[in-house]
């Protein structure tokens, strides 16, 4: 079921599909995603459409019905839900926490009103406009022959590597934060970045974008405070990874076909690996 986005189109209909949360949890009966019928629902807001049926997320009100599942996002994402739910999870997730935290105008604190055509707030008082916000974060996998540069940081589970990962700064370019954050958390520099694709990670509110690097120089000096540990892995002999529903699983997985010379797969056909200015 293929998951498109779209504009509000108009108020909520009992045959809308709806993804329930309860608090932090999912709410799911046993096959697919409810529709909103006589369910005590409220904060509905549109999402966009689902297998051609619009789709609204919402909030339960009162217990949680009996059979039904209560999921954590982060399990709904990994592998409890249809894989093509992703970006209707997350998209729904993140306008949920945008509906929480823009109550009020950030300028003057009158309450805030739902933008008509869009999902922007808009003030009444001094009509300053909101929008949900996109924190974007970049991902890099640098590559040394057939070695990849993988990091640990004190917060991940014992003995998980990953690519290096940091949010892109306030009026500083992809490319810029790609080489910045590399140096910073492993003192090596890079060169001949490349594009690889991106997700929206809604914890809460990033999009994540991937680039595979070549090593240009320098010795690998962990970041103190950041990394714990970054070594140099072969392809052949990877550390544990992040988990499946990560887009640095993706990456690695795909930087790893890519060295061996394998076509990316189907999935990846529009993360096409397009060369980046350094
Ligand atoms: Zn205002």
């Amino acid at each position: 079921m293929p998951f498109v986005m779209t504009s509000p189109s108009g108020p909520a209909q009992a045959q809308d599909y709806c993804v329930v949360w309860h608090g932090d949890a999912l709410l799911l009966p046993e096959n697919g995603l409810p529709c909103i019928g006589q369910l005590p629902l409220t904060g509905l807001r549109h999402l966009g459409e689902l297998a051609g049926q619009r789709c609204f997320v919402g909030e339960w009100v009162g217990q949680p019905p009996a059979g039904w599942r209560s999921l954590s996002l982060r399990q709904a994402l990994a592998g409890q839900t249809p894989a093509d739910w992703a970006g209707l999870l997350s998209r729904a997730r993140m306008l949920r926490t945008f509906d929480r935290t823009h109550r009020y105008c950030g300028a003057c604190a009158t309450p805030l009103r739902d933008h008509d055509h869009d999902h922007g707030k808009v003030c009444p008082s001094c009509d300053l406009l909101s929008y949900p916000k996109l924190s974007p974060a970049m991902m890099a996998l640098v590559v040394r022959d057939r070695q990849l540069l993988l990091a640990r940081s004190p917060h991940f589970p014992p003995g998980v590597y990953s690519a290096l990962a940091g949010f892109v700064e306030p009026g500083e370019t992809l490319e810029a934060c790609v080489h910045r954050e590399v140096q910073e958390e492993v003192g090596v520099r890079i060169h001949n970045l490349r594009y690889l694709g991106s997700q929206g990670w809604p914890f809460p509110h990033s999009l994540m974008l991937a680039f595979v690097a070549d090593y240009l120089d320098g010795e690998i000096t962990p970041q103190a405070g950041e990394i714990e540990s970054a070594q140099w892995f072969d392809l052949d002999q990877l550390p544990a990874l992040p988990s499946q529903a990560s887009i640095a699983h993706s990456l690695i997985h795909r930087a790893v076909a890519m060295l061996n010379g394998q076509p990316l797969a189907d999935d990846a056909a529009e993360l096409r690996y397009a060369r980046a200015a350094p």
